[in-house]
């Protein structure tokens, strides 16, 4: 199978998170062809598809999304974002990097390998967005069924260069936070009459920003907290405002449990904040795949494709691994990250072609660990 042509047959519906467009009919249609039972799990409108092959062990799952972001400033575009062009050696659309071309290279890479064992694929219609009805949902019922793999490859872009020298083998979690300061609002001539917020808001966020959580260890940065807002709304020049809002994120990494996080972020803005209220969301907690020996073996495996043994990172944004970790070890291994989510997003035909070289390889190692190990090259 073509993996340009399927990435390209799915670059063309238009699945903007959470729409679904055709997209995961497209994937399900390649996946029965191989043999595939293909089964729907619908939440709320939100579609997700669990495909599933063979049975018992070893049990590698590919998990990914067909949903993309909005196309942003859809004018600064000058290629179609949803026509699946080929232009310069390159795949041009919406999705093309963050995943669909590499949902395609596994689809591909299927067709190419035997495999003894169980091997399934979570495709979900649900990342992009809030990820509530997506992955987080149908893997509490993978579970109640016995159905939960060795290993889970998630084929979001990771690549750094060249495709293949970098894996994911963690991520940090997210906290995002809400802050509201309250005063006495008044005129700025009559301060005794007045409460203003805003060098109290200014105090706590200075607190927030220079508090040490951690110093990050080996694999990951320290965990950080960045300003994203700070908002009073004031047009008058000569009022003291009654409250004043800022809005900042939390990446944390595996030193850090969020909830615990959350009751320093609380701390520190009631030391400083006076009257005031805040919110947190969690997206996440940090998780690191620490089984080695998998690790390795994906690795080496990427390694016979590309020449180069990859990196290991646990840079990046959220992905659903911060759910499927919970249930079993996670690798992340996939295109380029350099134009995802931006306009114009494209990746070269090469790197499809050398992803689905990648992905075959690594379903020889995990299927194979012997021939592997042994040293002598899987074909
Ligand atoms: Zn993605």
């Amino acid at each position: 199978m073509d993996p340009v042509l399927i990435s390209q047959e799915l670059i063309r519906c238009q699945s903007i998170t959470p729409q679904n467009e055709g997209a995961l009919e497209v994937v399900e249609k390649y996946l029965k062809q191989l043999g595939f039972v293909c089964e729907r799990f619908d939440f709320e409108g939100i579609v997700n598809l669990y495909a599933h092959r063979g049975s018992g062990r070893p049990h590698l799952c590919f998990a990914g999304h067909t949903d993309v972001v909005p196309l942003g400033e859809a004018s600064l575009w000058k290629h179609q974002p949803f026509q699946g062009e080929i232009k310069d050696g390159q795949l041009w659309g919406r999705g093309a990097a963050d995943m669909k071309c590499a949902i395609a290279a596994f689809i591909s890479a299927l067709s190419d390998v035997e495999v003894e064992g169980a091997l399934s694929l979570l495709i979900t219609g649900d990342e992009e967005g809030e990820a509530l009805h997506g992955t987080q949902r149908v893997l509490p019922i993978l579970a109640q069924r016995g159905m939960i793999p060795d290993l889970c490859l998630i084929g979001e872009p990771t690549s750094l260069n060249v495709v293949g020298d970098t894996l994911k083998i963690g991520r940090r979690g997210s906290i995002v936070g809400h802050l509201t300061c309250y005063g006495v609002q008044g005129h700025i001539a009559y301060p005794q009459n007045t409460d203003n917020p805003i060098p109290r808001m200014i105090q706590c966020l200075k607190a927030l920003c220079s508090y040490e959580f951690d110093a990050g260890t080996d694999i990951f940065e320290p965990t950080r907290l960045e300003i994203t807002s700070i908002d009073v709304g004031n047009n008058a020049s000569n009022i003291i405002p009654q409250k004043i809002n800022a809005r900042f994120g939390i990446r944390l990494n595996i030193l850090q449990k969020a909830e615990e996080l959350c009751e320093v972020i609380q701390s520190i803005c009631k030391t400083h904040a006076a009257e005031h209220e805040l919110q947190l969301t969690i997206h996440g907690n940090a998780f690191l795949t620490k089984e080695q020996e998998k690790v390795s073996l994906i690795q080496r495996a990427v390694k016979v494709a590309t020449g180069c043994l990859p990196a290991l990172s646990t840079t990046g944004g959220t992905t659903d691994g911060r759910f499927i970790s919970a249930y079993c070890p996670v690798i992340e291994c996939g295109m380029r990250e350099a134009t995802m989510h931006q306009i114009d997003e494209h990746v070269a035909l090469d790197d499809i072609w050398k992803l689905t070289e990648i992905y075959t390889s690594i379903l020889k190692a995990f299927y194979l660990p012997e021939a592997f190990s042994s040293g002598r090259e899987v074909q």
